[in-house]
């Protein structure tokens, strides 16, 4: 590409800036040209800085921006923001832009030498990189910095580096992820969220004595949207507060108008994190009051991964909720990796052993004797322990053989919508 008098350019690297790509990015564009764009992110620019001072990190973000000018004479190089560079090339076929790419991480497996105030120091800096062949027909420059967000993010999710080529199939699952934020969004604004209930068996009473509530999402369009995809989206997109509110406000307006439910206890799953906020207790206090509930028929199930800290405080919220009545269920147990010790000192009522311990139990005698021990354990404990994901009447057997108290799952009942619990626990009782 040709260099260009009115461009501006970026102070520290003498590279041009965000606003010159992002006229070149849509002169390309006007002009009909087709174009390579790579983007190269160094992922762990604050950590050099931290380890090694800000007077190393800009060296070595110099140190970049000059491998970068000097790469190949048909690409110019951007600097468009603190760590993240802009290749433009020309046409190429996707083999030709993989090649490119290629060189760029190879260069990144290798120490970069970087001198600052009199010292050198030899740094290993990885990068991300996504890169993608840009037509004509393409919308303008700030969808290209969304597409490029979108892959760093994938990448990001999987480690500290790594290259992806945006392609049809990525452009589809970005807008399928935006698609769902946009009816999630929506479905908050409106709480247009559905509540199910799965009723849950009680082997010593061989009866369902409790029931776990699960949010539904059906978009606009009327198509289902799995709560495993889109609760960790709106975790990481800070929107599990409101969904969260939303879903107590649901649940326990259902408890409320139906105080005669034959059930004892139904749960609702939270957050660690959400259990922390200093206005919690006072407003789930407030739901029990406004719905006229006794907080013996609420429970809250809260998974390993999202208490990661400040384990005192959660035992303090969970001991003061418990004079409510309020109790609470470790769910997911067996899938995560942080403390078992600090986990079990609190003072969990229930122990949800997940599907992934079932399918153990389902697949080796080995397997069955280590969900035995595992229960024998936790009964020790005193802790009452439910199933998840028994889907098969050999798992049901396994289980009770096992003696753990509570099973859930599709071979005892499905998560069922209200009126579809109300007819299912009537005919139950008659039967
Ligand atoms: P979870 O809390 O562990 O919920 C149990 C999941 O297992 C539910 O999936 C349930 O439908 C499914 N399940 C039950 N029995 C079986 C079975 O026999 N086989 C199989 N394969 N699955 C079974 P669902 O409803 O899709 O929810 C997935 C996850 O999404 C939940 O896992 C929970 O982590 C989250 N989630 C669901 N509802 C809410 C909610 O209201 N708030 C929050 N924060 N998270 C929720
Ligand atoms: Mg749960
Ligand atoms: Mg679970």
């Amino acid at each position: 590409m040709k260099e260009n008098i009115s461009a501006s350019f970026d102070a520290m690297t003498k590279l041009k800036d965000r606003l010159t790509f992002a006229r070149d990015v849509n002169r390309c564009r006007e002009k009909g040209l087709q174009a390579h764009i790579v983007l190269i992110q160094p992922s762990q620019l604050l950590l050099v800085n931290r380890t090694y001072g800000v007077p190393v990190g800009d060296a070595l973000i110099r140190s970049i921006a000059d491998y970068l000018r000097g790469l190949d004479e048909n690409y110019q190089a951007y600097r468009i923001a603190n760590s993240r560079f802009m290749m433009i090339g020309p046409a190429c076929t996707q083999e030709e832009a993989e090649a490119f790419a290629c060189r760029i991480q190879k260069r990144f497996e290798e120490s970069w030498y970087v001198s600052a105030k009199e010292k050198t120091c030899s740094i290993a800096a990885k990068a991300y990189l996504v890169h993608l062949l840009l037509s004509p027909e393409d919308s303008g420059e700030d969808r290209l910095i969304d597409k490029m967000n979108y892959a760093v993010s994938l990448l990001s999710g999987k480690g500290s580096a790594g290259m992806l080529f945006f392609d049809s199939t990525l452009q589809q699952a970005m807008e399928h992820q935006e698609y769902v934020l946009e009816e999630l969004r929506y479905a908050i604004e409106h709480k247009t969220f559905q509540m199910y209930y799965q009723p849950i068996y009680n082997c010593r009473e061989k009866r369902f004595t409790s029931a776990e509530s699960l949010i539904r999402l059906f978009g606009r369009d009327g198509a289902f949207i799995s709560p495993g995809e889109f609760i960790p989206m709106a975790e990481d997109n800070g929107l599990i507060d409101d969904i969260s509110w939303i879903v107590l406000e649901k649940v326990c307006g259902f408890l409320g108008a139906h105080p005669d439910l034959p059930l004892r206890t139904t749960s609702v799953n939270l957050t660690g994190q959400q259990i922390l906020d200093p206005a919690f207790i006072a407003r789930i206090e407030g739901l029990l009051d406004t719905y006229k509930l006794d907080g013996n028929r609420l429970r809250i199930e809260i998974t390993e991964r999202t208490v990661t800290e400040d384990f005192p405080e959660v035992k303090r919220i969970m001991e003061h909720l418990e004079q409510r009545g309020i109790r609470f269920y470790l769910d997911d147990f067996g899938t995560g990796y942080s403390n078992l010790s600090s986990m079990l000192s609190l003072p969990f009522e229930v122990i949800k052993f997940d599907q992934s311990l079932i399918r153990v139990m389902d697949s080796t005698p080995q397997g069955q004797k280590t969900i035995g021990l595992l229960a024998e354990i936790m009964h020790e404990h005193r802790y009452v322990i439910v199933a998840e994901g028994i889907e098969t009447e050999v798992q049901a057997l396994l289980a009770r053989e096992k003696e753990l108290d509570r099973i859930q799952g599709y071979f005892y009942a499905k998560p069922l919508p209200e009126d579809a619990l109300l007819a299912f626990l009537q005919n139950r009782d008659h039967s």
